[in-house]
């Protein structure tokens, strides 16, 4: 894509009429690093801005192997069958183009990404989390002004992922297995806290009486927590992506949260939040990029580094000194 090539208006236009091969571009538009690229993904956000806002953005975790993608399958099956339109994207900062993403394995979620109801994009290329993150973000607001009613973030159940997907989505599921408690799942300390919904995958087979125990202990210790909503119980249900059992009541506990919340308020306030804590992200990492290229201060920053390594001086009087010189440039 050059800059020639990239017509903002029709792009604009395509993605507003729910043309698949619009969408595709524009997401590619928007994840692009390129200066001119960037400079029109940000003029075709803004067009796009006023018909975003109306899915339900729900964020979905798990450790590898609790079933997410045959869940994601089986979910989107019967959510577009009940005439939804749903979007699968991903967070997954380890993931390159070459292979190796969540997403980005072509065998995954095959029925799903035949279905014309249903866009799945693998997890963007980046170095960094926050790269990720950011262009998880616009990508859902693109697939929101393509007309998409839910969007379903899923992330890896490893690292800090999870944090960033819990900050970009209205409700957050957790994916468990049956038997076995945070520490033996390698659950991070603190994830089940973030979820606003739990469910114990594999509930079948010789597993499904070992999946009632689970679902019981975890309601049990959810007890003991504060909710983090005076309008919502955080669920704890069975489920099995293989059989479909318990999905559809994942689905109605969907929309139960999305009325709770959206009658209450909530969901907006969170939203504001959200997008006031990424403004000020945005703005942190641009000032930094930009004071470090600066030219009076890129010279002095390898010494300045240094004796803060070495612990001659103090980091706060460092970062002082380097930011009245950014000021002052
Ligand atoms: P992911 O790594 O979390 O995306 O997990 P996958 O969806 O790839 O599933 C991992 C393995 O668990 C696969 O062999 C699936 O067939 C199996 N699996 C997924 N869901 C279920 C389920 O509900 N019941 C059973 N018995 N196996 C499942």
């Amino acid at each position: 894509m050059t800059q020639q090539e990239v017509n903002v208006t029709a792009l604009a236009d395509g993605v507003a009429a729910g043309d698949r091969r619009s969408l595709a571009r524009a997401i590619t538009l928007v994840e692009s690093t390129r200066a001119d690229h960037r400079a029109a993904a940000e003029a075709l956000l803004e067009r796009l801005m006023p018909s975003t806002g109306n899915a339900i953005r729900v964020g979905i975790s798990g450790v590898p192997g609790v079933g997410k993608s045959t869940f994601i399958e089986n979910f989107g099956k019967q959510v577009t069958e009940k005439g939804h339109k749903l979007a699968v994207l991903a967070v997954d900062p380890s993931s390159k183009r070459s292979g190796g993403s969540i997403l980005g394995d072509k065998t995954r979620m095959e029925e799903l990404s035949r279905n014309r109801s249903a866009f799945i994009r693998p997890s963007p290329a980046g170095v960094t989390l926050g790269g990720v993150a950011r262009r998880t973000r616009e990508a859902m607001l693109v697939c929101e002004a393509a007309g998409f009613d839910v969007i379903l973030v899923e992330t890896v159940g490893v690292g800090q992922s999870e944090t960033a997907v819990a900050e970009m989505t209205d409700m957050f599921l957790l994916l468990l297995l049956p038997g076995g408690g945070d520490e033996l799942q390698g659950l991070k300390k603190g994830i089940v806290e973030l979820a606003d919904m739990i469910l114990v995958n594999k509930a079948d087979g010789a597993l499904i009486e070992t999946a009632k125990r689970s679902v019981a202990e975890y309601t049990s210790a959810l007890r003991m927590l504060r909710p983090a909503s005076p309008n919502w119980t955080v669920p704890v249900l069975p489920c099995s992506a293989h059989t479909g059992d318990g999905i559809g009541e994942a689905w109605q506990k969907i929309e139960a949260f999305r009325d709770a919340l959206g009658n209450s308020g909530e969901i907006a306030r969170r939203r504001s939040a959200q997008a006031l804590d990424w403004l000020w992200t945005e703005v942190g990492e641009g000032l930094i990029a930009a004071l470090k290229a600066h030219p009076d201060i890129v010279a002095d920053l390898p010494e300045v580094e240094r004796k803060v390594a070495d612990g001659v001086l103090p980091p706060t009087i460092a970062a002082r000194r380097l930011i009245s010189l950014f000021a002052r440039a």
